[in-house]
């Protein structure tokens, strides 16, 4: 019996040793190892359990034993539900403060419950030198809480192996080893602290520790053959959640079967309530229309506004991408989000600048040019006239040596906004450059060009410029052309036009006239 003490003293002792090992590698290696804080903190209670109970086993009174099992419980009472943690931060799940601290509830409650027995007996009923151990090892009658305590260790413990065999399925291969060791370096404590709390292990004698002895050699040798705890796999789960992209998940009838946060957040109102609803049919909720893409083939992708709740529009580009089972038949789709407001904002500025000009927001010469040619062959290709008015500020040197630069400029944005006033929505109208404009009226001859000219002479002549407290008088001169059967090119009629232009300042400026081919041979 001495010898087989002995022994259980030996592997205890080599258990706190393995203990000690893994703790340092773990603070050691602390920045590579996801979660190391709680695993230092676990292997610290169980360092703690494991040297008391040698020191318990070597003691020879019983308030020495006393004191050596108090604390021996401040680690066995703290170490299961730190696994449960580890094992909750190995498998992905977060640990939030609220549920971490009401882990430690009973575990603090039994400590106290030890330390304070002798007043209330309500942990160990009674405690007693044993007769029949060959060294001083105690028996005891165990009270109400010690079933607490008992019940909340085996519970967590269990809990963590469930959590970790629920793990398996969904686990790598090449992961597999340490979820094993895992599996193993919860389940076999649990068994041994189960045969001990049910009082079925010969002398009373705590099997724990020794077990300890070996899953402790396992996690030794884990770490050192599969660097397990520097390589964790993140869980499916976690990774689906912290996306920055939203992803919504479809069933072959293109329900909707989940999605993630970033999902959630991208459009407000989705909520776990829509699960089951058909793609449209959710967003009629959320945003009253049916989904703005067409159902996506597989890699296909489209772009589309969504509103904010405060009006403010952002843009999505949505991808689908077909979500395959075990053989390879298609058992959904999934439709990834992604915000390109902030690009879409710049493709907006960008269009703006290159094709606007920044005093007036009018067309500026490039993309008249390029919009009035598409025009004019359209009307080349219906045989159809149209027409273009070119015109220019009279005596606009004047405006800015009188007033200024800047009132100039405001005569500028004057002149464009009363003459865009005139024009229906089919003119197309430019700032060619300077004080000088053009329009391009599609499906209008010379005269009614001529007409719709002398509409905005005569708006502009009636309507001056008021800038810092000053009333100025603003005129214009207009050259009108037309396309003829022909099919001149845009830039024959915009000759054309200035030759009208010229003319029009020579006769007096503040006029209208209209490019007459005969006239001008
Ligand atoms: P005319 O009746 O013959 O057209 O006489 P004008 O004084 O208007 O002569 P012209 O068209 O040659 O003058 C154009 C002037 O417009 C020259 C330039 O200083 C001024 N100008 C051109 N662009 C701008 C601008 O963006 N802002 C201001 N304030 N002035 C400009
Ligand atoms: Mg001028
Ligand atoms: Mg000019």
């Amino acid at each position: 019996m001495g010898s087989s003490l002995t022994m259980y003293i030996s592997l205890v002792a080599t258990s706190g040793v393995f203990t000690v090992f893994l703790c340092l590698y773990a603070y050691l290696k602390r920045a590579e190892i996801p979660g190391a804080r709680m695993f230092v903190l676990y292997t610290i209670a169980q360092a703690v359990y494991i040297f008391a109970v040698s020191f318990e086993m070597a003691s020879s009174t019983l308030a020495e034993i006393m004191r050596w099992t108090m604390v021996q419980y401040i680690g066995m009472a703290t170490a299961p539900a730190l696994g449960l943690i580890v094992v909750l931060q190995y498998i992905g799940k977060s640990v939030p403060r609220k549920l971490a601290a009401a882990l430690f509830v009973i575990p603090v409650l039994s400590i106290v419950m030890v330390a304070t027995n002798d007043y209330h007996h309500l942990f160990y009923q009674s405690i007693s030198f044993r007769t029949d151990a060959p060294k001083p090892m105690t028996t005891i009658v165990i009270g109400q809480f010690y079933v607490v305590h008992g019940a909340f260790t085996f519970g967590s413990m269990l809990a963590g192996v469930v959590l970790l065999i629920r793990r398996w399925r969904h686990t790598k291969k090449a992961y597999r080893l340490q979820l094993a060791t895992l599996i193993t370096g919860q389940f076999m404590p649990m068994a041994g602290a189960f045969v001990y709390l049910m009082g079925l292990t010969p002398y009373g004698v705590d099997p724990v520790p020794v077990i300890l002895c070996v899953t402790s050699g396992m996690y030794i040798w884990a770490i050192l053959s599969t660097r397990m705890l520097t390589i964790v796999p993140i869980a499916k789960e976690s990774i689906f959640e912290s996306m920055g992209e939203g992803v919504i998940v479809l069933d072959n009838s293109d329900r909707l079967i989940d999605f993630n946060g970033a999902a959630g957040r991208m459009l407000a109102g989705l909520n776990a309530g829509m699960i089951g609803l058909s793609l449209d049919e959710a967003w009629q909720k959320l945003g009253g229309s049916d989904f703005p893409a067409d159902r996506l083939s597989d890699g296909a992708q489209a772009e589309f506004m969504w509103q904010a709740e405060d009006g403010t529009p952002y843009y999505y580009q949505v991808r689908s991408s077909v979500v395959r089972g075990r053989i390879g038949e298609a058992i959904g789709s999934l439709l990834m989000l992604i915000d390109v407001t902030e690009a879409r904002r710049l493709q907006d500025q960008l269009h703006q600048l290159a094709y606007h000009d920044g005093l007036t927001k009018l067309l500026n010469r490039t993309a008249f040019i390029y919009r009035a040619k598409q025009r004019l062959s359209e009307s080349h290709a219906k045989s159809a006239p149209s027409s273009i008015v070119l015109f220019d500020i009279d005596h606009f040197k004047r405006i800015n040596d009188t007033y200024g630069h800047e009132t100039g400029d405001y005569a500028i944005q004057h002149v464009a906004a009363v003459v865009k006033r005139q024009l229906g929505p089919e003119a197309l109208f430019a700032r060619y450059g300077g004080e000088e404009f053009v329009f391009f009226l599609p499906a209008s001859a010379l005269d009614e060009a001529g007409g719709a000219a002398e509409r905005i002479r005569a708006a502009l002549a009636v309507e001056p410029l008021s800038a810092g407290g000053e009333t100025i008088a603003i005129t214009a001169s207009f050259g009108v052309s037309q396309s003829s059967p022909l099919g001149e090119s845009l830039q024959a009629l915009l000759k054309n036009a200035d030759v009208a232009l010229y003319q029009a300042k020579r006769e007096g400026r503040n006029r209208v006239r209209l490019y007459d081919a005969v006239l001008t041979l």
